[in-house]
């Protein structure tokens, strides 16, 4: 199952709507939580999503709407003794903050929290694929995140069965590429991984779009709308048509735009400007929406 729940969706102020940022990536096994806004312990229980399975947060930068959120998993990670270690990552220049919010109050900590700050040429291998890390513009260190599923290939029973290869022979098969004259290729086809790309706070520059390359999903922010694309370059942030256009660029699946400004009432305009410049799934994030990552891509693309 490979999916985005959307947790918080507002830049800056929680509205009566919207939450603070918040999305809870679960891939397969891997279950990662993104920039945990205020209040996420408690939009995970609105979003019926236990903490026990995560097993990575990721944070893109210091300020509040994405990290005011961390001591509260914290702590319920810790009430909850979630048995496995929880990798934490977020920009190393904000060490501080993050001893902060590690510490913020008093609790029995049992939790088994392993700080993997980021900095130039982050890399985590995880169960889910390669995690890295590129810095984007914004007024403070902020870090985009990708995950690269590796490429692999899927077994065809019916190849299979035409070199009459059955039973614990395909386990051998699998383990060393070759059985007798019959090579792994010959009884498979090409899986191309899959890949997951987050983007928050940042002006419009090269690592959006490094980040976002051959995405099946891009989960990014559009603070503003076209008649504000002054306002927004001025303080680091991106429109929905800007969005869009990475998307369009990048060869993106699915679009899912989010990070709002609370001055904008109606969020089908960032559809409406995003869907001039993409024509791909777009959708504009709600509280607690969840959205399934696209089914895979044939073999064609090169990441
Ligand atoms: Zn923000
Ligand atoms: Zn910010």
């Amino acid at each position: 199952m490979r999916e985005l729940i959307v947790l918080g969706t507002a830049s800056q102020v929680p509205t009566r709507h919207r939450n603070h940022n918040g999305y809870l990536l679960r891939w397969d096994d891997e279950v990662i939580l993104f920039d945990p806004g205020e209040g996420t312990q408690r939009q995970m229980l609105m979003a019926g999503q236990p903490v026990t399975p995560i097993r990575r947060i990721c944070i893109t930068h210091f300020h509040g709407d994405h990290s005011l959120g961390l001591p509260g998993i914290l702590q319920r990670i810790s009430l909850d003794r979630v048995p496995h270690p929880v990798a934490v990552h977020y920009p190393a220049g904000g060490q501080e903050s993050y001893d902060r919010l590690r510490h913020a109050t008093s609790y029995w900590d049992n939790a088994e929290i392993v700080p993997g700050p980021v900095g130039e040429g982050f890399v985590a291998e995880t169960s889910a694929g390669r995690l890295t890390a590129l810095p984007l513009r914004h007024p403070i260190e902020t870090y985009g995140y990708r995950l690269v599923e590796p490429d692999s290939r899927r077994i065809v029973p019916a190849l299979l069965a035409e070199h009459g290869i059955g039973g614990p022979a395909v386990g051998e098969l699998q383990k060393t590429g070759r059985l007798g004259d019959v090579t792994l290729e010959q009884v498979s086809v090409p899986r191309p991984g899959q890949v997951f790309a987050f983007v928050m706070d940042t002006g419009l520059c090269d690592n959006v779009y490094a980040l976002a390359e051959n995405a099946d999903m891009l989960v990014i922010e559009s603070t503003f709308l076209a008649a504000d694309a002054d306002l927004a370059a001025q303080v680091g942030h991106l429109t929905a048509g800007q969005a869009a256009r990475v998307a369009r660029e990048s060869n993106v699946q699915t679009l899912v735009l989010t990070h709002f400004s609370q001055r904008y009432p109606d969020s089908s305009q960032f559809l409406d400007e995003a869907r001039a410049e993409f024509a791909g799934t777009i959708v504009a994030a709600e509280d607690l929406a969840r959205v399934l990552v696209p089914p895979r891509r044939p073999a064609t693309v090169d990441r």
